[in-house]
């Protein structure tokens, strides 16, 4: 049996969870917000503090609202559905602040969270297994938490619209045609997962049926009948995944029908988008943070800017327009190519790409620098790289950060040489605990 206790909801962790203090003891509960009180079903122990889950509420957030989605408390994907717009953001520009108060000592102000107009059906990138049920129906969802149970999902709020009618028809063409379900424990069956990727800006939408097997019987028909049940789709890409691993996409392609990529813009400039391709999954949002990272540049003195972890080279080629030079460095090789085709077609012609670590790529480059725009993965970036920026003198940095608390570890080492002027959060996705942090910082 589980122990249960009554707690206080007074924060909330870096993961979305809220935090219960009784006894010296922390626990971490999904689905309660600041103020709330409740019994707390207490699961599991992990490095010091106590998991688990609500029992009964007694005090409700005045901000707590219904959520969209009616799975949203046992999916795991969105921490905060349950709790009203304003109130995400402010926890985001919450946490952001006192990440960067404890763990970087850094007091600047920081600006509210820039949010969505309308905060749902955002994703670009939808991405569900298939597999069957107790009963053997298929179905295709998302995981539980910690588990290889499929949810069922019909619709998700917070993916494009267009994504929820084209995978209920696969899944009814799947059943019709009778093509094998891939089975997780004995690796029989074919279809694995269903990926689809939807472009913004033009009406174009990519499916990538993930298989085991190459040319699988009755592709053909496959094929035909879903571009005929949705017209809307421009491409279908077959991608084989032969290995019994969690990442989706294997190594062999395979184009069944329309060009096998994508296109979108972001800021006017346009981009191919692949089955693999790392693309930004917010297109409304990742202008904004773009836009809000460049205002910061003052581009009339002509800099040379190093884009560094620069993915496909979105920033740093919106940055060339008006800079004199651009570095772009991606230690990514699929990445770092489409970075170049992706310079190519907009006829963008001053900036170099180079396929690399970026810190060995920055200790060992000798152009000096004017402007360093960094966007590092969540682990953030590394002394080798920082302490480059701190010895050769760049004037100005703008720092693009995934994860608060690893930004936070690094602004407290570039604090000794630079002043942390702006701080930008944009809510790049709405409904969960994520939070994207821009920082300006300018040469004592
Ligand atoms: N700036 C891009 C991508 C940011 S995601 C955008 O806005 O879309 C972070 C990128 O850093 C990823 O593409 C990842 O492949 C890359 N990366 C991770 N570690 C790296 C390293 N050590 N050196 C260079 N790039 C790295």
């Amino acid at each position: 049996m589980n122990r249960i206790i009554k707690g206080k909801c007074v924060d909330i962790s870096s993961e979305g969870k809220g935090v219960v203090k009784n006894n010296k003891d922390i626990y971490f509960v999904d689905g309660l917000f600041i103020g709330e009180e409740a019994d707390i079903e207490v699961l599991y122990q992990r490095a010091g503090v106590y998991f688990g889950k609500v029992k009964k509420l007694y005090k409700l957030s005045e901000h707590r609202i219904q959520p969209k989605c009616k799975i949203c408390t046992s999916c795991g994907g969105c921490q905060y559905q349950q709790i009203d717009y304003q109130t995400q953001l402010q926890y985001k520009t919450k946490r952001v602040e006192e990440a960067l108060k404890r763990i970087g000592g850094i007091n600047t102000p920081v600006l509210p969270c820039i949010g969505m107009d309308n905060p749902y059906y955002y994703r670009n990138k939808i991405q569900m297994p298939f597999g069957k049920d107790r009963k053997g129906n298929v179905v295709y969802g998302f995981y539980r938490e910690n588990s290889h149970e499929i949810i069922p999902v019909k619709e998700c709020m917070i993916e494009d619209k267009r994504a929820a009618s084209i995978l209920w028809d696969i899944k009814e063409l799947v059943k019709e045609m009778k093509i094998p379900i891939y089975n997780e424990d004995n690796g029989k069956g074919i279809l694995r997962y269903v990926l689809i990727r939807t472009s913004y800006h033009f009406s174009e939408l990519m499916v990538v049926l993930v298989t085991s097997m190459m040319n699988f019987p009755g592709q053909r028909n496959f094929v035909d009948a879903l571009i005929k049940k949705h017209p809307e789709i421009t491409t279908i890409v077959e991608n084989v995944n032969k290995r019994h691993t969690n990442v989706i996409l294997g190594q062999e392609e395979k184009v069944l029908y329309g060009p096998g990529f994508i296109k979108d813009k972001i800021l006017d400039l346009t981009f191919e988008i692949s089955p693999s391709s790392f693309f930004q999954v917010n297109p409304l949002q990742v202008e904004k943070l773009y836009q809000n990272a460049l205002n910061l540049i003052d581009f009339k003195n002509k800099p040379v800017v190093l884009d560094a972890y620069a993915g496909v080279g979105t920033i740093g080629l919106i940055a060339a327009r008006n800079a004199k030079q651009v570095i772009s460095v991606e230690i990514n090789k699929d990445a770092s190519r489409n970075a170049k085709e992706n310079a190519k077609r907009n006829n963008v012609n001053n900036i170099e790409f180079y396929c690399d670590d970026a810190s060995k790529f920055i200790a060992n480059l000798d152009t000096p620098l004017d402007i360093v725009i960094m966007d590092p993965p969540r682990k953030g970036s590394d002394e080798v790289f920082l302490s480059t920026l701190l010895n050769n003198k760049v004037k100005q940095i703008i720092y693009v950060s995934c994860d608060p608390e690893t930004l936070a570890r690094d602004l407290k080492y570039l604090s000794s040489s630079y002043q942390v002027k702006y701080v930008q959060p944009v809510d790049m996705f709405p409904m969960t605990a994520h939070v994207e942090t821009i920082v300006g910082l300018y040469r004592k």
